[in-house]
């Protein structure tokens, strides 16, 4: 039998990464760590971490100017001084990186080393000059932003997600390109934090994936909080003008427009980072978006898998980390285990947020899936009125029996109350157990009891059980509620 230098080697340090490398380790495997840069990958220092902490930050400096709405004095707000924001925005992050330090990997038994790898032949890749094998590969290399082939572009000095928490200033104005969750999150933070922003979105509407009804409440909160939007508005070329960046942009009736700002921020989509681990030579199949992968997680060389965004599939930290999992099973345990998307939740860490499980009502309608909606605002909800956060709502889909596929939640904490739709999926759970659960009260997961409750209550409440009811227990139906009488 062949004989590895280790049982499982894994090609970058990110979400995906290090948690194939922790878990193949707990199993007492052999493994390797290999990363590029540095451990964390893009969620770390360039996505999740530094976007959840700037949007914190401008949505305390959006409470202090709204401070009268609650009933204080209004509050002082002095200009952003981004270099302070910057540092909190570091300060985080390192507090999360000493769990993924090369330190922390070590003493659960990985080996970490540094440098771009090839590989050589299905088990081998090539490191700073060294040949190293492993009996399993799981590759997890993540993604970069994708650059859109615009005229000017390569001469005009723009920013991607690589650069947009680290400036030294805030830009009086900036101009989006892209109307995605990663431009739609960074727009309405920048505005908040002093910025003049402006959308540019190619289709007509925001938050493509998600259904026109709810994205178009996003986008009416950031036009709320002053975002300007430009929807079905290509981009026909960028240069600079007088120290501005130009955009200029074609609208739906072929009319140019030239749009100007400080500053340009490009987020139209990703591209994996698949090109320098010589997978051609090895007969690895993949495009820009990603690896060609069967449900197992399988590259077509059966030893090497993929996870994380080189999956090309549901790009989020929590698909990669699960990813992983699946990965290392079917590579470690040698356990034949698939992928299966149907429940995974994503969230847009808007204000509010917009947050969803299986089915929505694009999603439905494209599979020709027959559904009904069960809707319920905050509106009705005690917590969101105290909180003054009445804005959103749930939106349950059902199926023609009565089975929830699906759910939508917008509103504030919507990605939190997602919790809960996630155990119901996952588990298999009986709507009656979510509809019949206490929830504490006043709070907002209040809302999922409630609209659990009203698909629930047109079976408990019909008319054939209100007739067996009084039938026999002698029930006397409505009152008369004797307004004709006075
Ligand atoms: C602005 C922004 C905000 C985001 N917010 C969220 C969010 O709120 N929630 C969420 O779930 N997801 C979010 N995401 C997505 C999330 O960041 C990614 O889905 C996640 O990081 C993917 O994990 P990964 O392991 O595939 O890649 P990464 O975490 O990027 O890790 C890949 C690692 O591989 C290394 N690498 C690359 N090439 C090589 C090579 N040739 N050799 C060795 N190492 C290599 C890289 O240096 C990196 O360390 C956000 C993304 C962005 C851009």
């Amino acid at each position: 039998m062949a004989t590895y230098d280790f049982d499982m080697g894994i090609i970058g340090a990110g979400s995906a990464g290090l948690t194939v490398a922790a878990g193949s380790a707990k199993f007492g495997a052999k493994t390797l760590l290999v990363e590029k840069d540095r451990m964390g990958g893009d969620c770390l220092h360039y996505g999740c971490v530094p976007s959840k902490t700037l949007i914190r930050t401008a949505r305390v400096r959006h409470l202090m100017k709204n401070a009268p709405k609650f009933g204080l004095p209004a509050a002082a707000l002095p200009p952003v001084d981004f270099r302070e924001v910057r540092e909190s925005i570091l300060s985080v992050i390192g507090a999360i990186q000493k769990y993924d330090s090369p330190q922390r990997f070590c003493d659960l038994g990985v080996r970490v080393d540094f440098g771009i790898p090839v590989f050589t032949d299905e088990h081998s890749i090539l490191l700073e000059g060294k040949t190293v094998s492993a009996k399993s590969w799981i590759i997890a290399t993540g993604s970069s932003p994708s650059i859109p082939n615009i005229e000017g572009l390569a001469e005009t000095p723009f920013m991607t997600n690589r650069d947009i928490f680290y400036l030294d200033a805030l830009p009086p104005s900036l101009i989006m390109i892209g109307g995605g969750p990663v431009s739609i999150e960074m727009a309405q933070a920048f505005r908040r934090l002093g910025s003049q922003v402006t959308v540019v979105q190619l289709a007509g509407q925001i938050l493509e994936q998600e259904d026109r009804d709810m994205a178009d409440e996003v986008m009416n909160a950031l036009a709320a909080d002053g975002v300007r939007f430009c929807l079905n508005a290509s981009v026909v070329r960028v240069g600079n003008n007088s120290g501005l960046r130009e955009v200029t942009i074609m609208t739906k009736d072929g009319v140019e427009q030239a749009l100007r700002a400080e500053a340009l921020f490009v987020a139209v989509g990703r591209v994996a980072n698949l090109e320098d681990l010589g997978l051609g030579q090895i007969g690895i199949s993949y495009d820009r978006k990603g690896l060609k992968l069967d449900t197992r997680l399988r590259t077509t060389c059966r030893n090497i898998y993929g996870a994380g965004d080189v999956t090309g599939s549901y790009l989020f930290t929590h698909a990669a980390g699960y990813e992983g999992g699946i990965a290392l099973s079917n590579a470690i345990l040698r356990l034949p285990r698939k992928v299966d998307y149907r429940y995974l939740p994503w969230c847009t860490y808007t204000d509010p947020e917009l947050a969803g499980i299986g089915m929505n009502e694009t999603r439905a309608r494209q599979a020709g899936i027959a559904y009904s909606v069960l809707s319920e605002s905050f509106q009705g909800n005690d917590r969101a009125l105290a909180d003054r956060v009445p804005e959103g709502r749930i939106k349950l889909l059902l199926d023609n029996h009565g089975k929830p596929i699906g759910v939508q939640i917008l509103g504030a904490h919507a990605g939190e109350l997602m919790a809960e739709w996630t155990a119901y999926f996952s588990g298999g759970m009986k709507l009656y157990s979510l509809a019949g659960a206490v929830h504490p009260y006043p709070t907002l997961a209040e809302i999922s009891k409630r609209v659990a409750g009203n698909a629930l209550s047109e079976k408990i409440f019909s008319d054939r059980v209100k007739k067996t009811l009084r039938f026999f227990f002698n029930l006397r139906g409505r009152a008369d509620c004797g307004a004709s009488e006075s």
